[in-house]
């Protein structure tokens, strides 16, 4: 796997413009703000590849992003309170109409703050991993908040809270730390040849 060329493809508003799944693809879930856009900076040290705001709920759009030999896919993020009802509609469509359709499912991260317990939110996106027997792993992420032993005992209750079996890799990272990223990287390359 080679994180070193990576191109903005295209993005997407609407689930049924999406276009044909040609290469393996890595999917990016989790609710606004959760440092996914900062995630996918650091993973290809490209500084403005994904946009990074500190103003979370921006219209929901799917975009792509390709390197030689995978598609990277960031999901547009969940639970951000002031979002219209039309906005979480479009938002609903864009997430079921991606799982829906008949693509090459290589890996989906499923991001979480390691702060906090996982929300409401977080667990019916685990959940639903799970029941669709997705191959999927947890980021945590901001792991630079907390001290390396309370990092561990957050991903020790956060994999029982979410009934994380032993085998699905937890990576904690720090996008501003840079720390966990080269190991995310790894396993990221490890579903992808598999
Ligand atoms: P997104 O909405 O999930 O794309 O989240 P962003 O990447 O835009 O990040 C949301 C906020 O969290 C921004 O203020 C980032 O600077 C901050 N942030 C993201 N990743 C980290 C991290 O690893 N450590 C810390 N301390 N802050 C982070």
């Amino acid at each position: 796997m080679n994180f070193k060329t990576v191109a903005f493809e295209r993005s997407f508003g609407i689930s049924s413009q999406l276009t044909e799944s040609t290469l393996p693809e890595i999917a990016f879930a989790g609710r606004s703000n959760v440092g996914k856009s900062s995630l996918l900076n650091k993973l290809f040290n490209r500084k403005g590849l994904a946009k990074v705001s500190s103003t979370p709920g921006k219209t929901a759009t799917i975009n792509f992003f390709s390197t030689d030999d995978a598609r990277f896919v960031d999901l547009p993020g969940y639970g951000y309170a002031r979002v219209s009802k039309t906005e979480h509609e479009r938002w609903a469509e864009l997430i079921e109409g991606y799982f829906n359709q008949e693509r090459n499912f290589a890996l989906v991260c499923s991001l979480i703050d390691i702060r906090h317990p996982a929300s409401a939110l977080d667990e019916n996106m685990v959940r639903f991993l799970q029941d669709a027997q997705l191959p999927y792993l947890i980021v945590l992420t901001k792991g630079d908040k907390l001290s390396q032993q309370k990092c561990n005992q957050q991903r020790s209750a956060l994999r029982k809270q979410l009934s994380i079996d032993d085998d699905t890799p937890m990576v904690i990272t720090s996008s501003l730390k840079g720390s966990g990223i080269d190991n995310l990287r790894r396993e990221i390359a490890r579903f992808v040849e598999n």
